[in-house]
């Protein structure tokens, strides 16, 4: 059976704006022209030879159709194949248009204004086809930041269910089977994580593997603890089993995923600390690249940089946001370090035993931020010389400290800041990769351009390189490219034996 990945909404791009299926891990490149996204054989996801054998005694659309549309971070990607697998288990069908499906599920993000308001606009489009007999479902961030309000605004929704609710999904969807017209998941007072038997993965060769739920830090601007609840970690021996089987089914790329990945506590006897995780996930077998994102500054040890500096699995890239380069505006983020501080975590990273890329998010205009403050956070991008950079143009959200602070930015003097970031974090990215060329890189191949010859994939330090190759088959293979040329978006090169 064939499955189609439904619609994705990327993160910001590098240059922080428009979301871009470039800008994301193992996700094919759309926008150069490359191959549309896979199919992936129900089979090959479960490693059974069948649906009926996958799911014995269920009928494949025996409870209808379901469309999902994810809004938001890899971790919203990671929660919708899990909703998918549990959708498939019970006994629905993976449709590819909400027209052919009967159960519409929006998976949103509520991390800045305009991706909350996207979703109401998409609810919207139901507003005149009530009665068409759709059950309308809205999960994730937005569900858990607007709650039985979204009834009142969008009358034709169902189901509005947070992420930290979704262990009870089953129940919720045997409710709305029964013909409940509105059921909700709204508590975040959880110590549960949400596994399912079934994962319906997007991507054939990089599986995704949240090991650490919600959020315990407090940055003022922030909705991630509200709408996401408080952190809760995976159990090691649970995460490695995943992994294994992983391997199993043919996937050499894990990456392990998390709002602060680093801060993981094993709820177990073990207690295996986070970077002996990386190791046991790099150590199994069939198991070529370990990523992990996104760390958190303040819970960034040296045992992290050492475990990368000795295992060429774990890949050389850390994500490390910094937010801002004033320790005065960092202090107000409640971001727990200081400029010197990040600093000497850059420092400690620089200093391990092979070259690690480092990348970064910042906000713009966050409320009494003055010139010479955003000029602060212009010199720590000269003095870090990121790899790559997502920045944002600081958004006021509810619930949030930030959001009664005075002295906010102008959108106009929010824009001009952030036009100015990028352009620098452009020179050095250019800078950057124009002194890579010449260099050879291992690359795991990801797409295929409609041009002939041209494919794409990214290194181990998560660079993206569109190369040229004269193979007939490359998707999913692991191959050495020599870089020949380099923008400051990514780099271009031929493929080498
Ligand atoms: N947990 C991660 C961390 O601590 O860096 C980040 C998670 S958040 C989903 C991704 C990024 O969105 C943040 O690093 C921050 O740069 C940005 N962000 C979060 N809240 C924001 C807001 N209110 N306005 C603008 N950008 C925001
Ligand atoms: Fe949000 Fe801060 Fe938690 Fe990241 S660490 S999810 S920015 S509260």
């Amino acid at each position: 059976m064939l499955l189609r990945p439904t619609l994705h909404r990327g993160l910001p791009n590098a240059n922080g704006n428009a979301p871009s299926q470039q800008s994301r891990a193992g996700v094919l490149n759309c926008e150069l022209g490359m191959s549309k996204p896979f199919d992936i054989e129900l089979e090959r996801l479960t490693g059974q030879a069948s649906y009926s054998e996958a799911f014995p005694g269920v009928d494949a659309g025996q409870r209808g159709t379901f469309f999902l549309e994810t809004f938001g971070c890899q971790m919203n990607d990671h929660d919708s194949e899990k909703v998918a697998g549990l959708l498939l288990s019970r006994g629905y069908r993976q449709a590819e248009t909400p027209e052919a499906a009967s159960l519409i599920l929006y998976n949103t993000c509520s991390i800045r204004e305009k991706a909350a308001q996207k979703v109401f606009s998409r609810l919207g489009e139901y507003r005149e086809r009530q009665g068409e007999g759709k059950v309308i479902g809205v999960l994730g961030c937005v569900a858990q930041q607007e709650g039985e309000d979204i009834f009142k605004r969008a009358p034709w929704v169902s189901l509005v269910c947070g992420s930290a609710s979704y262990s009870k999904l089953p129940e919720m969807l045997a409710q709305l089977e029964a013909g409940n017209q509105r059921v909700t998941g709204l508590d975040t007072d959880t110590d549960e994580t949400f596994e399912t038997e079934v994962t319906r993965r997007d991507n054939p060769w990089r599986a995704y593997l949240t090991i650490i739920e919600g959020c315990d830090k407090a940055c003022s601007y922030c909705v991630v603890p509200f709408t996401r609840g408080p952190e809760r970690s995976r159990a090691s021996d649970s995460i490695l089993r995943e992994v294994r089987q992983l391997a199993e089914l043919g996937y050499s790329e894990v990456q392990l995923l998390g709002q602060t990945v680093n801060s993981y506590a094993d709820p177990t006897a073990r207690k295996t600390r986070f970077s002996e995780l990386l190791l046991a996930v790099a150590d199994v077998e069939g198991i070529r690249r370990v990523r992990f994102t996104t760390s958190h500054p303040s819970d960034f040890t040296p045992d992290i940089v050492e475990a990368i500096g000795r295992e060429l699995k774990i890949c050389d890239h850390v994500h490390l946001p910094v937010q801002s380069g004033s320790t005065r505006v960092l202090r107000a983020m409640q971001r727990t370090y200081s400029r010197e501080e990040y600093l000497e975590k850059i420092a400690m990273i620089r200093s391990a035993k092979r070259p690690i890329a480092i990348t970064t998010d910042i906000i713009v205009g966050f409320p009494g931020e003055r010139e010479s403050e955003f000029e602060e956070t212009l010199s720590l991008l000269d003095e870090v010389q990121y790899d790559s950079m997502f920045s944002f143009k600081y958004s006021p959200r509810p619930n949030t400290p930030s959001l009664s602070m005075s002295d906010s930015i102008s959108e106009e003097e929010k824009g001009r800041r952030l036009a100015i970031l990028q352009d620098k974090q452009r020179e050095i990215q250019a800078a950057k990769n124009a002194k890579l060329v010449g260099e050879r890189f291992e690359v795991l191949v990801s797409g295929k351009s409609r041009r002939e010859n041209q494919w794409t994939g990214y290194t181990t330090s998560h660079r993206m390189i569109n190369f040229a190759s004269q193979e007939s088959e490359l998707l999913g293979t692991y191959v050495q490219v020599r870089v020949t040329g380099a923008t400051p978006n990514g780099l271009v090169g031929e493929h080498v034996t």
